[in-house]
C-alpha cells in the first residue's frame, strides 16, 4: 500500500477483556477460544537470533502437552528473507508461520511491531506468547502485553503447563535470586512470557518438516509513527564479546583481589580459545566491561567448560553458569558454595594455579599441534 493511497486497513477487533483490577482466576468465553504456542522471531539483518529458535524447542514441548500448533511470527521488510527464516522455524519445530512483510516493518520500531503483533494476536487468537529476553524483546513484550492488557512474565528459567488449569507456569528468579516464583495467567490471553538466550536448550533440526505460511498486512502509514530510523551505525566500539554461546567460558572473581591479577583469566581463556567471564562486583570494580558479567542479571552460559577462580558461588551467579557441562573450581575457601555445582575442585591459592594451568595447557596443545602437523 502507497502512503499517498492513505487507506488503513482496519485493526482486528480485540477481545473484550475481563473489566477491573481485582483478581479474576476465570477465563471468559471469549478468551477460551485461544489456542495455540507462538513464538516471536527476531530477526537482525539478515540473522536470527538464536534465542528464538530456543523458544521454538519449548513452545514445542508446550504445544504437545496441549495438543495444539506452533507458530512462528515474522515481522520486516519486503526484502528481507521471511520465508527462509519460516522454513528455518518449521525444522525446529513450528507448524505454522504468519508472515507480516512492509516497508515500514524494515528495522525494529516499536511502534509498528506493537501494532502488528497485537493485530496478529487478536485476529489468530493465540494462548501462549513467547519472546527473547533481548533488547528488542524486552522492548516489545511490554508494549505488547500493556495494549493487551494481560499478563507477562520476563526473564524465565522454566516453563511448563500446570496440569489442573492448563495455564502456563512460568518460573523466574525473585527476591533478589534467593528464590524463584511460578507465576501464572488464569484470566487473560494470551499467556507471555519472555526467557533470555541459552537459557533452553537448542532443539534439533529436523529437515523432513514443513509448516503453512500464513500472510498477513501491516495496514499503518509510516506518518503514523514518531519513531524515524534513518541509518544503521555499527558501534565501532563494541568489542564482540558473545559470552552467551562461547564453548569455553574462564571467569575470574573478587577472589583475585585486583586487576593485575584478573589479567591471569585472559591469559587461560586465550590459550583455551574460550571468553572472559565476570562475577558482579569485578564489574562493579571496573576492572572488566560489563557484558562479561555472568549470572542473574548478566549473561546466562552454557559453554562445554567454565573455569571459576576467585568465585564465590553466590545463587545470583550460579543461575547463569550451572548449565555448563564441565564446571571447575578454583577456591581457598572447601567450603564455598561454588564447589556444590563444581565437577571438578581445585583447592589453592587462584594466583598460582591460574598461571600453572595456562603453562599445562599451552604446553599440551603445543604438543597436539605438532604431532597433527
Ligand atoms: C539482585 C542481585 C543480582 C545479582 N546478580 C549477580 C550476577 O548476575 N552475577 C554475579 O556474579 N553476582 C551477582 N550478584 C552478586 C552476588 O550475590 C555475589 O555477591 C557475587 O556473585 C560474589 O562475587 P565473587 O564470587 O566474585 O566475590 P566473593 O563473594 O567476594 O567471593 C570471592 C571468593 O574468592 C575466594 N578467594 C579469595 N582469595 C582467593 C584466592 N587467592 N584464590 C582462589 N579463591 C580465592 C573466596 O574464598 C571467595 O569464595 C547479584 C546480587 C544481587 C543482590
Amino acid at each position: 500500500m502507497s502512503e499517498a493511497s492513505g487507506s488503513i486497513a482496519p485493526a482486528a477487533v480485540p477481545v473484550k477483556r475481563p473489566a477491573g483490577r481485582g483478581r479474576s482466576v476465570e477465563l471468559s468465553d471469549e478468551l477460551k477460544a485461544y489456542k495455540g504456542v507462538w513464538v516471536f522471531v527476531e530477526h537482525d539483518r539478515g540473522h536470527v537470533h538464536s534465542v528464538s529458535w530456543e523458544l521454538v524447542g519449548e513452545a514445542r514441548k508446550l504445544a504437545d502437552k496441549l495438543g495444539c500448533q506452533v507458530s512462528a511470527l515474522l515481522l520486516g521488510g519486503p526484502d528481507e528473507a521471511l520465508e527462509k527464516f519460516a522454513a528455518e522455524a518449521f525444522t525446529f519445530g513450528a507448524d505454522k508461520a504468519y508472515l507480516m512483510q512492509d516497508p515500514i516493518l524494515k528495522g525494529y520500531r516499536n511502534e509498528p511491531f506493537t501494532k502488528g503483533l497485537t493485530d496478529l494476536v487478536n485476529k489468530y487468537q493465540p494462548e501462549i506468547l513467547l519472546l527473547g529476553a533481548t533488547s528488542m524483546g524486552r522492548d516489545l513484550a511490554g508494549s505488547v502485553a500493556t495494549t493487551l492488557l494481560t499478563g507477562l512474565t520476563a526473564d524465565c528459567t522454566e516453563l511448563r503447563i500446570d496440569p489442573s488449569s492448563n495455564a502456563l507456569a512460568a518460573t523466574r528468579p525473585t527476591f533478589g535470586g534467593s528464590l524463584y516464583c511460578t507465576i501464572m495467567t488464569l484470566a487473560y490471553r494470551p499467556q507471555m512470557a519472555t526467557v533470555r538466550p541459552r537459557v533452553m536448550l537448542m532443539p534439533q533440526a529436523d529437515a523432513s518438516r514443513s509448516g503453512e505460511i500464513v500472510y498477513d498486512t501491516l495496514g499503518m502509514l509510516e506518518s503514523q509513527i514518531v519513531t524515524k530510523l534513518l541509518d544503521f551505525i555499527a558501534d565501532a566500539s563494541s568489542n564482540k564479546i558473545n559470552l552467551p554461546y562461547a564453548d569455553v567460558i574462564v571467569t575470574g572473581g573478587k577472589g583475585l583481589k585486583n586487576p593485575e591479577n584478573f589479567r591471569q583469566v585472559f591469559e587461560l581463556a586465550r590459550v583455551l580459545g574460550g571468553e572472559v567471564g565476570a562475577t558482579r562486583p569485578c564489574v562493579q570494580a571496573g576492572w572488566v566491561e560489563a557484558e562479561r558479567q555472568v549470572g542473574q542479571t548478566g549473561k546466562t552460559v552454557r559453554p562445554k567448560l567454565y573455569i571459576a577462580a576467585g568465585v564465590s558461588g553466590a545463587i545470583q551467579h550460579r543461575v547463569g553458569m550451572e548449565a555448563s557441562d564441565v564446571i571447575v573450581a578454583i577456591n581457598t575457601d572447601v567450603n564455598a558454595p561454588i564447589f556444590e555445582v563444581a565437577h571438578y575442585g581445585i583447592v589453592g591459592n587462584a594466583m598460582q594455579v591460574l598461571p600453572a594451568l595456562t603453562q599445562a595447557f599451552a604446553a599440551h596443545l603445543a604438543l597436539r599441534r605438532r604431532q597433527a602437523a
